[in-house]
């Protein structure tokens, strides 16, 4: 069966004392939390990522970098390599995400060499994928998710896809209170898992966790993760607060 997760991204957020108190609170909350078969990670930013490892040693949180770069070490200034993330029990890192395609310039063929690194490292990876609004009016979104699964992810083994996890995040609702519908988030997560099936087989369609992301909030989460293809979530403002968050992972 595969697992349902809720992943929190903080982003460029939190300090090493506002880290340490979400922690204190998330870790509280999920004590009287019924998990099941819900896997809770949280992203902090690279400088508060031992600290992270530390203080939830001992609590069913997973803690995962936003980042990394694809080189195992060598002369690129102020980036992280798989192995050093690896070196503080960092097992999981988010690749993909559209404002490090946006903002940083990471393109399919930067992703895939990322990709390949971690897995090199025996990493999880969460990779984050989703169309432009654009991309949606023009009607190009299933084309769009295809092509970026496709060049990232089609060439690895199938024994390789129980390391990854995807993350439907259409770039439209990030960030802006837009959420895609229930219906719009299924439709696009039963298509994905269609493609994994006829590139792989039914079983690791079956087996791969396909989350969605954007704009997920306490009052929107539950008939989202209904879904019968939606298998968690990628929270990014939400995951900020403990309240909403715990929430969140509750209605799963
Ligand atoms: C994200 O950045 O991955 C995200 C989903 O953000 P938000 O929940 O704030 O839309």
């Amino acid at each position: 069966m595969r697992k349902n997760i809720v992943a929190g991204n903080w982003k460029m957020n939190n300090d090493a004392k506002e880290t340490k108190s979400l922690l204190k609170e998330l870790k509280k909350g999920l004590k009287k939390a019924k998990l099941n078969n819900t896997k809770v990670i949280v992203a902090p930013s690279f400088i508060n990522l031992k600290l992270a490892v530390k203080q939830t040693k001992k609590a069913p949180i997973k803690v995962a970098a936003q980042n990394m770069h694809a080189a195992h070490s060598g002369a690129f200034t102020g980036e992280i390599s798989a192995s050093m993330l690896k070196s503080i029990a960092v097992n999981t890192v988010i690749l993909g995400h559209s404002e490090r395609r946006a903002y940083f310039g990471e393109t399919d063929e930067i992703l895939k060499a990322k990709v390949d690194s971690a897995l090199e490292q025996n990493m999880k990876i969460i990779f984050c994928f989703g169309e432009e609004l654009k991309d949606r009016q023009a009607d190009q979104h299933f084309s769009v998710v295809e092509s970026q699964i496709n060049n990232v992810l089609f060439h690895l083994p199938e024994t390789a896809w129980k390391r990854i996890v995807l993350a439907y995040e259409p770039v439209w609702a990030i960030g802006t209170g837009e959420t895609a519908t229930p219906e719009q988030a299924q439709e696009i997560h039963a298509f994905v898992r269609g493609i994994i099936e006829k590139q792989y087989s039914v079983t690791v369609a079956n087996q791969t966790s396909i989350l969605y992301g954007g704009s997920v909030k306490p009052t929107n989460a539950k008939e989202i993760f209904a879904n019968p293809d939606v298998d968690g979530g990628l929270i990014g403002g939400a995951a900020l607060k403990a309240s909403d968050f715990l929430e969140i992972i509750a209605a799963i």
